[in-house]
C-alpha cells in the first residue's frame, strides 16, 4: 500500500463518519427506505466520494443485501441495518449501523451485541491477536447477551475497486492462528436470537460485473459499457441504472445476467426469520498501527 493509496482510503473512511452520522439522522420509523437511500448516496457525492455499493436497508430478518428498486415503497421499520459504502478510485470504506425503529429491548439488545462484538474485535486486531481469536471475541460477546453470531457471514480483506478480496474475518470461534496480514478490512458482527444462519432469498437488484464479453443486443452492450466505466468492479443496482438511463435499462440488466456478464446478489436471509442486528467497521492493519478508517474507535 503506497502513501496515495493510504490518503485515499483514509479520505473515504473521513466521508464515512460523516455520512453515518448524517444518516442516523434521517433513519425514522415510516421514511420510504428509497429516500433515505438516496439521501445517503447523495451526501457520500457531495462530500467528494462515490458509493462504494448501493446503500443497504436490511429489515429485521433480513441481515443484508436489500437496496431499494426505482418504485421501492416500503417504509423503515423495525430492526434496520444501514449498511454503507464510500470510494476515493476504488478505495473502500465499508461500515454498518442498526437502529431499533420499535422501541424494543430485544432489539437494542441485538445491537449492542453486535456493536461490542465489533469493539472487542478491533481491540484484538490492535494486539496483533489470530483470527482465530478475533472470532472468539466476537463470538463469545455476542453470547454474553444470550444471542449467537451469523455463522455463514463474515468480515472481509478490501482492494482496489474490489469489496471481497481474499481472507474472511469469521465471527466464530476458529483454529487460524495467523495474524491479520498488512492491509483493508472491514469487520461485521451479525447478531441474532435464531439458528444463526443465513440462506439466500429473492433477487436483491444489487448487480456486479462478472464478465465483459459481447453481448449482441446493442441496448445491451451500451448498459455494459455503461457499468464497466462508471462502476468497474464495485456492486451497484437497478435504482442507479433506472436513473441514469431509464426504465428500459431493467431489460439490458436482465439480458447482460443471462448472458452471463452480471451476477446479481440474493437477499439473506436469517433461516429461522429471527431478527439479525450488525455492526461494522473498516480498519487499515500496518505494520505498527491499526486504525479504525470509517469509526472513532
Ligand atoms: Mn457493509
Ligand atoms: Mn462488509
Amino acid at each position: 500500500m503506497n502513501l496515495s493509496q493510504k490518503q485515499k482510503i483514509l479520505k473515504a473512511g473521513e466521508i464515512a463518519k460523516t455520512v453515518r452520522e448524517y444518516a442516523r439522522t434521517i433513519v425514522k420509523k415510516d421514511v420510504p427506505l428509497l429516500e433515505i437511500a438516496e439521501k445517503i448516496e447523495a451526501k457520500i457525492i457531495e462530500l467528494g466520494g462515490k458509493p462504494a455499493f448501493p446503500t443497504n436497508l436490511s429489515i429485521n430478518e433480513i441481515a443484508a443485501h436489500y437496496t431499494p428498486a426505482y418504485n421501492d415503497e416500503t417504509k423503515a421499520e423495525g430492526l434496520i441495518k444501514v449498511d454503507m459504502g464510500v470510494h476515493i478510485d476504488g478505495w473502500i470504506a465499508d461500515f454498518t449501523f442498526s437502529l431499533d425503529l420499535e422501541n424494543n429491548p430485544e432489539n437494542k439488545k441485538l445491537i449492542e451485541a453486535s456493536e461490542k462484538a465489533l469493539q472487542n474485535a478491533i481491540e484484538k486486531a490492535k494486539q496483533k491477536s489470530s483470527l482465530g481469536e478475533i472470532g472468539k471475541a466476537i463470538q463469545e460477546t455476542i453470547e454474553s447477551y444470550g444471542a449467537s453470531p451469523i455463522i455463514n457471514l463474515t468480515g472481509h480483506e478490501m482492494d482496489e475497486y474490489d469489496l471481497h478480496a481474499g481472507l474472511a474475518i469469521l465471527n466464530i470461534t476458529n483454529k487460524n492462528s495467523e495474524k491479520l496480514p498488512e492491509g483493508l478490512y472491514a469487520i461485521e458482527p451479525f447478531t441474532t436470537k435464531g439458528s444463526g444462519k443465513i440462506h439466500e432469498g429473492k433477487p436483491s437488484g444489487i448487480y456486479q460485473l462478472t464478465n465483459d464479453k459481447n453481448v449482441r443486443n446493442p441496448e445491451a452492450r451500451k448498459v455494459l459499457n455503461f457499468i464497466i466505466e462508471e462502476y468497474k468492479t464495485l456492486p451497484f443496482c437497478s435504482r442507479w441504472l433506472v436513473k441514469k438511463l431509464g426504465v428500459k435499462a431493467l431489460f439490458s440488466l436482465r439480458q447482460l445476467e443471462e448472458n452471463g456478464n452480471l451476477y446479481q446478489y440474493p437477499q439473506l436471509v436469517e433461516i429461522s426469520k429471527s431478527k439479525v442486528a450488525q455492526a461494522e467497521d473498516t480498519i487499515l492493519v500496518e505494520n505498527n498501527e491499526v486504525i479504525v478508517t470509517s469509526g472513532v474507535l
